[in-house]
């Protein structure tokens, strides 16, 4: 497929003069969407509503009028709310629920004369690393079909490699954006928490999620963050800091000081080419004048139980709404109330997602609140300090973005606790809300995608997303 279906930036100027109309576009990403199906990407395609809408885009494009948005595709995870549209957040739970509003992200990419093409296959509840945990079945990885494409927003990542759509906003909790961008090969960003409104977004750990974006180019990341970036009266925990023009800047890069964090290549189960492309990369880094030091974070493994005490306890909390009674499925077995909660969630909850409600609620008991809850916080703000210490100092953190590529699929069925493992590297900037970003960064022996994670500073997502674009220019 030509390079205009790839990226946007590519596509805008033929849009502009004619040279192709939205109505063109749209049909090939929907026959291509239709052709590969098997990938199981998408849980809705509302092909009818962008077949419908793409003219009058085209017509706002002809006329001067349209958005920084207009033609562009995007897909939504399924944990994004989109007006009158099913949202089941991977779940048999929200089986029948329709969204009676737009999530603040929706509104925003709708009002830039974006189209929404789908919402995207997804772990329940936004809890896996492979897209597995999955209502509506696994997502495969389109580079190989035996393969999984991540998680949880396995879906989102899958369409955009797959070219069904431009760009796709997930959710990323714990490294839902980035890890399954790795796996694709993709950009997949995480800003900082609270740079773009969570409202809409079906919750899981409020305290860590956060709405990312997946695309090819970094350019298309920084035009899209733009858009839904922002403070909003709905979400109290969207920063009222200024939204900078992640655009303007993006080919200016200056020279950095980088932090390339010891443990993470010293690490046994760390697949040796990951180790090497990493190593290769910050080589060219040097070469281009950064200035590349190893620092060593003992925290590191802290890390991971840190975020697994945490997101499940707030999962416990947050999951508590879905009593048969307010949303979505209702169990048809049951005769009294207390039999509607019961049944409900017995019947509407897969296992993963039972096993952490039950976790969650165990660190938050009396007996347990003080032990695992509280210091869990504890080292959550040990863990912030130091990554901000580190960042006093530095430019950014550079880690590679998972231990292993994608892995086939099934591979811990027999084991489902040991994929937590998957999640070690990605989910240090979320305990810490730091904005980060996953990069291609070549492929290993099997041509399966290697992802390096840049981490920044709080709210410099353009200094981050400037230096992404450089090491895109510069690592090919
Ligand atoms: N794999 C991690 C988890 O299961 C991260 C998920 C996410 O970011 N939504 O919690």
């Amino acid at each position: 497929m030509s390079d205009h279906y790839y990226s946007f930036s590519a596509l805008r100027p033929l849009l502009a003069s004619q040279k192709i109309t939205v109505t063109e576009v749209v049909k090939q990403l929907l026959q291509d969407t239709q052709r590969q199906k098997e990938l199981n990407a998408f849980v809705n395609v509302y092909d009818q509503e962008i077949i419908e809408g793409a003219p009058v885009v085209n017509q706002k494009i002809k006329q001067g009028k349209s958005g920084p948005l207009a033609g562009m595709v995007i897909g939504l995870k399924d944990m994004i709310a989109y007006k009158n549209h099913p949202l089941h957040a991977g779940s048999k739970i929200l089986t029948n629920y329709i969204s009676p509003f737009d999530a603040t992200v929706t509104q925003r990419l709708l009002a830039a004369d974006a189209l929404i093409i789908g919402h995207q296959n997804c772990d329940e509840f936004g809890m896996g690393s492979s897209s597995e945990n999955a209502y509506f079945g696994t997502v495969l990885n389109p580079l190989d079909k035996t393969r999984v494409a991540g998680g949880s927003s396995g879906g989102s990542a899958a369409a955009v490699k797959a070219k069904m759509c431009h760009v796709s906003i997930g959710t990323d909790t714990g490294g839902s954006v980035r890890q399954p961008a790795a796996f694709c090969g993709l950009v997949g960003l995480k800003p900082s928490y609270g740079r773009v409104s969570r409202h809409g977004l079906v919750a899981y750990a409020s305290s860590f999620d956060t709405a990312g974006i997946f695309s090819h180019t970094v350019e298309d990341c920084a035009t899209i963050l733009e858009v839904i970036a922002g403070p909003d009266a709905f979400d109290d925990t969207a920063a009222t800091q200024e939204v900078p023009r992640y655009t303007t800047a993006l080919d200016n890069p200056g020279r950095y000081k980088v932090a390339c964090l010891a443990e993470t290549l010293d690490n046994g189960g760390l697949q040796p080419e990951i180790k090497e492309h990493t190593l290769h990369a910050l080589e060219l880094l040097k070469k281009e004048g950064h200035q590349v030091d190893d620092v060593h974070f003992a925290l590191l493994k802290y890390a991971l139980p840190t975020y697994y005490i945490l997101v499940n306890a707030e999962a416990s909390t947050n999951l508590a709404r879905f009593d048969g009674i307010r949303y979505g499925y209702r169990s048809s077995h049951a005769t009294t109330l207390e039999e509607v909660y019961i049944k409900t969630r017995t019947e509407g909850f897969a296992k993963e997602v039972k096993k952490r409600i039950m976790l969650g609620s165990f660190v938050l008991s009396a007996s347990q609140c003080e032990t695992h809850y509280i210091k869990a916080l504890k080292v959550r703000n040990v863990i912030k300090k130091a990554m901000q210490d580190i960042l006093s100092q530095y430019d950014f953190i550079i880690l590679p973005t998972t231990t292993a590529t994608a892995f086939k699929v099934n591979s811990f069925a027999n084991n489902p606790l040991s994929m937590y493992w998957s999640d070690l590297y990605t989910v240090l900037a979320s305990v810490a809300g730091l904005p980060a970003i996953s990069l291609p960064n070549g492929v290993d022996q099997k041509n399966l995608p290697i992802g390096i994670q840049v981490i920044g500073n709080y709210f410099e997502e353009a200094k981050l997303l400037t230096f992404a674009r450089h090491f895109e220019t510069i690592v090919k």
